[in-house]
């Protein structure tokens, strides 16, 4: 019998896939990790997994401790899947602007929600940041990941996520191209790939155009989970070859295209990395292989990206694909 102990022995081993519709034009190979592959749907199951390990190992997560860390997607599904499966309780701090749908899919997973004010300061009491710290602190058995910080997120993807890709191309992969939000997943697959690869291969950061990455003053910007208004510690400096900007409506109208063209109905930040992998792949030739990294799937931005009014509401699409009845009789 073939079968997995639990969920947690699911994480990572995620597949590449070619992108043979959007990257028709260009001549590398343009190859994809799907990562919304893990049982969380997204590739924070992996720093979940590593962050609670350490945590454990170090004494700092005892038994029947609890895990709270500010977070409204994909790191606290992760982080609500292995806790779950070793016992630990988890709250998670979020703003009042994550809709309601990512709340319940935390407390899904047995997670106990707190909803704070979007609209005060971070240095405010009762901002999510702050309340986060405080709830850690006065828990008893409280524990905090903080993946902005923890040296176990970027060394999750240097002991998985890196070799799995180095295996995946025989070694070929030329050019690996990710967004950057905490910087883990650059900083970790990037570190292992230059390091098995002599140097040779590549390090691409895809970034929203506003963020601090890419020389941006932290001015807002639509996509989820990627760019930054701070550097944080997760993220090393020395690793990306290069860092592309690319737009909302870039990201977005690739996100599109990756559904309706390649069948991967997955997130903005993944239509902004295949952004931002393409224009490299542009200038690169035939023997180059070109990886770039999909975080997670598209079921969490249904009522946004996928949302023909929402676009238009911010002039992303001209003309709406939907057609009315009327115009379907005539
Ligand atoms: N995309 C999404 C949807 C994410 O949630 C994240 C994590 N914040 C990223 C990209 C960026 O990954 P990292 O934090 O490792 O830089």
């Amino acid at each position: 019998m073939e079968y997995a102990e639990s969920v947690v022995d699911l994480i990572g081993g995620t597949p590449l896939v070619r992108l043979r519709s959007v990257a028709s034009h260009v001549q590398p190979l343009v190859l994809a990790k799907v990562e919304s592959f893990n049982p969380g749907g997204s590739v924070k199951d992996r720093i979940a997994t590593r962050m609670i390990e350490a945590a454990e190992a170090s004494g700092e997560l005892k038994p029947g401790g609890t895990i709270v860390e500010p977070t409204s997607g994909n790191t606290g599904v992760g982080l609500a899947i292995v806790a779950q499966q070793r016992g630990y309780k988890c709250i998670f701090v979020c703003p009042d602007k994550v809709a309601e749908d990512k709340r319940n899919v935390l407390k899904a997973y047995g997670a106990e929600v707190v909803v704070c004010p979007t609209a005060v300061d971070p240095e405010d009491p009762r901002s999510y940041y702050n309340v986060s710290d405080r709830l850690a602190r006065e828990t008893e058995g409280g524990w905090k990941p903080d993946q902005y910080s923890n040296p176990n997120n970027p060394r999750s993807h240097y002991e998985t996520t890196g070799p799995e890709l180095w295996e995946q191309t025989e070694g070929r992969i030329t050019h690996f191209v990710t967004g950057v939000g905490t910087g883990g997943t650059i900083s970790g697959i990037g570190r292992y790939l230059k390091e098995a690869s002599q140097g040779r291969v590549q390090v691409i950061g895809a970034d929203p155009e506003g963020s601090v990455y890419s020389g941006g003053s932290g001015r807002p910007y639509l996509v989820e989970g990627v760019g930054e208004d701070f550097w944080p510690e997760a993220y090393d400096r020395e690793i990306a070859d290069e860092i592309v900007a690319v737009s909302d409506r870039d990201s977005f109208v690739m996100t599109r295209r990756l559904a309706r063209e390649e069948g991967l109905l997955v997130g903005g930040s993944c239509g902004m990395a295949v952004v931002a992998a393409l224009r490299v792949a542009e200038r690169l030739g035939p023997d180059d292989v070109v990886v770039v990294l999909l975080p997670d799937g598209g079921r969490g931005y249904l009522s946004k990206i996928f949302n023909d009014d929402w676009m238009a509401s911010y002039g992303f699409l001209e003309t709406s694909k939907e057609a009315t009845v009327g115009e379907v009789l005539r």
